[in-house]
């Protein structure tokens, strides 16, 4: 049975000389696990498709539970992220996030109303563009793209913080404060914020609580569009890190890596 779907490789080992086992991250099936038979050839079709964060119209001969590439029409390659040694250990982080966090041949779209190959392409674009002068005098880091992909994921994966609003009174702002509680995913203001409480808590700067809103409820491609400065900067990213590898329960090698560098 052939089937077709738009998908990205975010894993590939090699197998014998020539060919190789990819894993396709497709909206329809999750992960796929296909193998691409003389991908390696000079003179393959499948060279540039079969190759890691292509972005492709895969067409797949399914036989029993085993897929293999037929053929394969390139969208989009973000191929050029590895020349880039930063930005290649960060994409790899967010592939092996998608890979871990995504079931195989499950429909992705029935649980977020988001595509999940939408936002991998957005994510590698951005990856693959960071440190590009975005505004005037605005140059978009990895840290913020990072940041802007762990909380975008997370909520993505059903773990949306609540961000609209003080959750106990329900003010937008607080002249002395918004506290977010990363363990409860929730916003108390100043005001409302029990003293007593000793859970975890981060007194946001407003450039943070406004990165936040912005990557949580933007229209996906607008998602990592917003600017912040240093300080705030590395506020977000504190939270957003903390916060995702506390939802997923784990740590990864590629995020071990990508910190190292
Ligand atoms: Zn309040």
């Amino acid at each position: 049975m052939l089937v077709t779907y738009d998908g990205i490789v975010v894993g590939r080992r090699e197998i014998g000389e020539n060919s190789c086992f990819i894993d396709i991250l497709t909206d329809e099936q999750g992960i796929v696990e296909a193998t691409a038979h003389g991908a390696k050839k000079i003179n393959s079709n499948l060279l540039s498709s079969a190759s890691l964060f292509s972005y492709s119209t895969f067409c797949l001969n399914k036989n029993k539970m085993r897929y293999t590439v037929n053929s394969a029409k390139p969208k989009f390659g973000f191929h050029e992220i590895g020349a880039d040694i930063e930005k290649l250990a960060l994409a790899s982080y967010f592939a092996q996030a998608v890979k871990f966090c995504t079931p195989s041949e499950q429909n992705q779209l029935e649980s977020s109303r988001d595509s999940l190959v939408l936002f991998f392409a957005v994510s590698l674009y951005e990856t693959l563009h960071a440190g590009e002068q975005v505004t005037s005098g605005h140059t978009r880091t990895l840290a913020a793209v990072k940041a802007a992909f762990e909380l975008r994921y997370s909520s993505m994966l059903g773990f949306a913080p609540d961000l609209v609003a003080c959750h106990n009174c329900g003010h937008y702002e607080c002249e002395r404060g918004m506290y977010f509680l990363p363990r409860k995913a929730k916003l108390v203001c100043a005001d409302c914020l029990n003293p007593d409480f000793e859970g975890d808590r981060v007194l946001l700067l407003p450039e943070t609580l406004f990165a936040m809103r912005n990557i949580v409820f933007s229209p996906l491609k607008k998602c990592f569009k917003f600017s912040v400065g240093e300080q705030a900067e590395e506020q977000l990213s504190e939270i957003a890190e903390d916060y995702f590898l506390y939802r997923t329960e784990r740590t990864f090698t590629a995020l071990e890596y990508y910190k190292k560098l």
